[in-house]
This record gives structure tokens, C-alpha cells and sequence, in this order.
């Protein structure tokens, strides 16, 4: 499974129309073709079976049937993790997905998919290509998640020694240097192609330092905005020496779009942050990105039938605030809104540690555009154009697939 793909499942499984029928969530560690742990995974099942009877059981049970079929007979030998998705009745639907990382065990029926650890696994999921130069030989690979594939191994060309004749020492330099530029230079070639085709948004130059300095001396400037790290490395280690400097630039990225976040919103400006204020620009397709704390854990919200307002669970005030309606459900709200993110192509970033997010509530939004406020409280109106300036301005809106509304 590559970026691409996941993205795409994702994005499925966020814009699976609800129907009334139970869907299945499992997600779950594996070890040599099965499951890690298949007592915790059977104990989940019946927490899940207890409270039904009649239609509802049932229902589940044709949900789960596949499911279980899956974890007994799907497994290949080399997924360390596993996702499944499935839905009887009139509108089936049934997905796997096998990953080379664990994922957490985790069974869950509700009438959408959870999507939560999906969306944080494609933040670091992320493949990049390494350009590995040694002396006397460049390579390109492809990385996914630890594994590498080799996309072009060229050696330096020698300069042939004519028999009898010595170079002049300047000379033979000269043309040597001159020879190992011109390589370079279609090696460089071949990996902006590579970058182009496959909508890698990584590249790591790794290896001889001198040699890694004189790439980089080379490096177009469509490369060098790609460029997520130089390391020193050498063919035996030069999976986990990028890996490393991999995840280190995702973490710098994560933590620029915090530090991004905290001004917007210390401003006033293109930024919200707290899980109701960013619920509400979700519901606007306001936000840009959606960034959360990855230790996030808002649980269960209120939600107002008639006016869609949310309060916390733990509130227990039965009627909303907002309109005095007494009809509400009952939320899982990060999965609210992670949904709403990936059904409207708004990124989602996930932050290992923030203390600026961390005192707003967790969640923030950078936003497309401002609302501009009118006199009554919490009443707004979209203020003109001010989206598209926004969005071509903060550089966030690079790769949306559509404009401001
Ligand atoms: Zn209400």
C-alpha cells in the first residue's frame, strides 16, 4: 500500500453515505499471519454483541462475518497491521487494508467508518526518495515505510586510460571533474522525474559528504524545495540514517503549522482553535487544516437535532444552549471531524507535542477565509474574496484540489 492509495481509501471510507445498517471498524496488530493479540480482539467482539438483540444483533453479525473471515484467512506474511471495514444489508461494503506498521487493536460499530488512525498513519506514511551518493557511484530509491526500492544505480565513469599515453595531471582532473558534473547533473535527471511521477513530497540526499555537497551544489530549485535533509550515509545503513531525518522534517513541518496556528490565532486572524470552534468551521468548509494534538482525546459529544450546536458530554445540560431544543445525539467528535476534513480535502496534521495547542483544547484550524462579524453574538457572514487572498498568502492551499468558495 502506498501514500496514493491510502489517501484514496480514506477518502472512500470518509464519504461513505450513512445508511441505518452497522459498520465495522477493526484495526489490529499482526505477527506472523495472525492476529497479536486474538483474546483482546474476541473480547471487544462480545462487549460489542452484549447490549443487542433481534434485528440489531443480526445486523452485526452479517457486518462482522467478513471481518472475522478476514483476521483468520487474509493475512499475509508480511502486514504488521491490518484495517477492515464492513457493512451488510442493502448497501454492502467491505474493505482491507494490510500495513507494514502495527496498528492498534480496536473494534467499533457505529453507522460510519472510524477513520482516525488512518488519517494519522498517511501523516507519516509519507514515501520519500533518497539519492545516495558514494563515491564513484549515485543511486536513487524509493522509500516506503522502512522498505527500499531501487530506482536507478549508476557508476562514475571512468576515464579510460590510454595505454602508454599519460594524461597531463591538470587535464586528466579537469576532464574528471567535468565527467563526474555532467553525471551528476543527469542523475539529478532521472530524479526529478521520479519526484514529478510520483508526487513524492520528500527528497533526502544521503552519503559522502563531499559528494552529497557537490549534488547539492547541482540541485534545480524544484529539487531543493523537496529537499528534506542531507545525511551522512553509506549503502549498509542508509535506510534507517534517512528514516531518521525523515521523521525529523515531519516533525519540523508539524511543528511550523503549530507555530502558524498559535499566530493566527493569537492574532485574530486566519486561525481557531478548541474542539467547538473548529467543529464549526469543519461544518462551514472554512477550515484549511485541521491540526491536532496526537494525544487529542475529546470523547463524546452532545449534538442539538434541530440546530446542530455540540456541548460536551459530560455537561449533561438536556436542553441546548444555543436554541432550547431537547432532541440531541451523541458524537464521537475527532472522527466528526476528521471526516468532515477528508470529505472537503482540508489537510489534516498531526502534532507529536505543542504546548500552544495543548492549552487551546488540543484541536486548532487554520482557515480559508475570515467571517466577518456583525453586531449579534456568534452571527456571521463570509467577507468577500478575502479567502482566495488568504489562501494564496498562507501557502496552505497548495495542493487543495479546489478554490475558495
Ligand atoms: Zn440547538
Amino acid at each position: 500500500m502506498d501514500r496514493m492509495n491510502l489517501q484514496e481509501h480514506v477518502r472512500t471510507l470518509a464519504m461513505l453515505p450513512e445508511t441505518d445498517e452497522p459498520v465495522v471498524s477493526c484495526y489490529a496488530t499482526l505477527e506472523d499471519r495472525r492476529l497479536r493479540e486474538p483474546n483482546l480482539v474476541d473480547e471487544q467482539i462480545q462487549a460489542i454483541r452484549a447490549g443487542l438483540t433481534g434485528k440489531a444483533l443480526q445486523a452485526l453479525e452479517e457486518a462482522l462475518q467478513p471481518v472475522l473471515a478476514f483476521l483468520t484467512l487474509g493475512l499475509s506474511s508480511d502486514a504488521k497491521g491490518a484495517a477492515v471495514f464492513s457493512r451488510a444489508g442493502k448497501e454492502p461494503f467491505f474493505l482491507t487494508l494490510r500495513f507494514r506498521v502495527p496498528l492498534p487493536n480496536w473494534i467499533v460499530v457505529d453507522t460510519t467508518p472510524r477513520i482516525y488512525h488512518l488519517v494519522e498513519l498517511k501523516d507519516t506514511y509519507e514515501q520519500y526518495v533518497v539519492m545516495l551518493a558514494t563515491k564513484g557511484s549515485i543511486r536513487i530509491f524509493e522509500m516506503n515505510v522502512g522498505t527500499a526500492t531501487e530506482r536507478l544505480s549508476a557508476a562514475l565513469p571512468e576515464l579510460r586510460k590510454d595505454s602508454g599515453r599519460k594524461h597531463p595531471k591538470e587535464r586528466y582532473q579537469r576532464q574528471m571533474k567535468e565527467r563526474e558534473r555532467r553525471f551528476i547533473k543527469e542523475s539529478i535527471q532521472v530524479q526529478e522525474q521520479i519526484l514529478a511521477n510520483k508526487k513524492h513530497s520528500h527528497l533526502i540526499l544521503a552519503g559522502h559528504p563531499t559528494m552529497t555537497a557537490r549534488v547539492h551544489a547541482e540541485l534545480p530549485a524544484s529539487l531543493l524545495t523537496s529537499l528534506a535533509g542531507v545525511v551522512r550515509a553509506s549503502d549498509s545503513d542508509v535506510v534507517q540514517a534517512t528514516i531518521d531525518a525523515f521523521i525529523k522534517a515531519e516533525e519540523e513541518e508539524s511543528q511550523t503549522i503549530a507555530r502558524k496556528l498559535a499566530e493566527q490565532i493569537s492574532s485574530g486572524d486566519l486561525g481557531v482553535g478548541g474542539t467547538a470552534a473548529c467543529f464549526e468551521a469543519l461544518k462551514r468548509d472554512q477550515a484549511d487544516t485541521l491540526v491536532l494534538l496526537k494525544a487529542y482525546t475529546p470523547g463524546q459529544f452532545r449534538v442539538c437535532r434541530a440546530c446542530n450546536s455540540i456541548a460536551p458530554e459530560a455537561g449533561r445540560i438536556l436542553t441546548c444552549p444555543e436554541c432550547g431544543c431537547e432532541k440531541s445525539t451523541y458524537l464521537d467528535i475527532k472522527e466528526q471531524m476528521v471526516r468532515l476534513a477528508e470529505q472537503q480535502l482540508c489537510a489534516v496534521e498531526v502534532v507529536n507535542e505543542s504546548e500552544f495547542l495543548a492549552q487551546v483544547g488540543g484541536v486548532g484550524c487554520l482557515l480559508r477565509y475570515r467571517l466577518a462579524h456583525k453586531s449579534g453574538r456568534g452571527r456571521a457572514s463570509v467577507s468577500e474574496f478575502a479567502g482566495k487572498q488568504s489562501e494564496s498568502q498562507n501557502g496552505f492551499g497548495g495542493s487543495r484540489s479546489r478554490t475558495a468558495a
